[in-house]
């Protein structure tokens, strides 16, 4: 893996064809000093953009890239830094550029989608519609497909040639002890080379599992600087071995990231995430 700077003024939404995870941003849900942290996985003539938060479609046009460029979505959870961009990919999509995106979803995350967040902005705004509009209305909807030998929920999809399994984590409530009694929420594997968890907690299980079926070259891992709350707390994640670390890059961070950068490092992570930067994988 190395990283690369983004050269050009205008970020591409193709390459030639080697992996490219391109971090929207590295921040935490209220970061003032970044954006959140939201993932552009980009493949030869594929890209799937790995949620929306609040500030996605903003730092994505001073990337040069309208929101409405972006044709496959995968949310990883409800919170506004991950879902918060969506209501303007929705009613831009249907108002003005006419098109329908690719929503990667299953049947149950659907629901928690629309029905506790999208629908209150969406579903009302045309007076002649006989029925108020529905998810389908805006989204092309692709749905995974489960994959039964996994000890938790896992699910994968194909977008063009970038492969993506999605696996649930524990995030929320702050108190529940597994996975299954977790609100939903996921983390993915982006060509059985790379963990992106997304939001979770500290969750031993989680890393290991997969990290010893897939061995990966880089995992890209919530932090916070804290213990406590809805999120893996840096003196959490410094129990996994040496080996782990190394390759672990920490994501969804603080804005007090510089007084951290010396644990960081004694520690023996990877480092922190950069945002707009090219993580590239031959
Ligand atoms: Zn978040
Ligand atoms: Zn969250």
């Amino acid at each position: 893996m190395k990283i690369e700077t983004l050269k050009k003024k205008k970020l591409s939404l193709t390459n030639d064809g080697r992996l490219e995870l391109f971090f929207i941003g590295a921040g935490s849900a209220f970061t003032k000093r970044q954006y959140q942290t939201n993932l552009l996985i980009i493949k030869g003539k594929d890209h799937v953009l790995i949620d929306c938060g609040t500030k996605c479609p903003q730092a994505l046009s001073e990337l040069g890239v309208p929101v409405t460029d972006i044709s496959n979505f995968l949310i990883t959870h409800s919170h506004a830094d991950h879902i918060g961009g969506l209501e303007e990919v929705c009613l831009m999509g249907r108002y003005v550029t006419k098109k329908k995106p690719l929503m990667i979803v299953n049947e149950t995350y659907q629901y928690i989608l629309w029905d506790m967040s999208l629908r209150g902005g969406c579903a009302y705004n045309e007076e002649e519609a006989r029925d108020m509009l529905s998810f389908s209305d805006f989204w092309t909807i692709k749905r995974p497909i489960w994959l039964p030998d996994y000890p938790r929920e896992t699910f994968k999809v194909d977008i063009g040639e970038i492969n993506i399994k999605m696996m649930r984590t524990k995030h929320i409530p702050d108190s529940s002890s597994d996975w299954q009694s977790s609100f939903w929420s996921c983390g993915v594997i982006i060509d059985d080379r790379i963990m992106f968890t997304s939001d979770t907690r500290y969750d031993h299980d989680l890393v290991e599992f997969y990290e010893t079926r897939f061995d990966f070259e880089a995992i890209f891992h919530d932090c916070q600087f804290f213990t406590g709350g809805v999120h893996a707390g840096i003196e959490e994640l410094k129990q996994f071995s040496p080996e782990i670390k190394k390759k672990m890059y920490l994501t969804h961070y603080g804005d007090n990231w510089e007084d951290f950068e010396d644990k960081v490092k004694e520690y023996g992570f990877a480092g922190l995430t950069q945002q707009q930067v090219f993580y590239v994988f031959d």
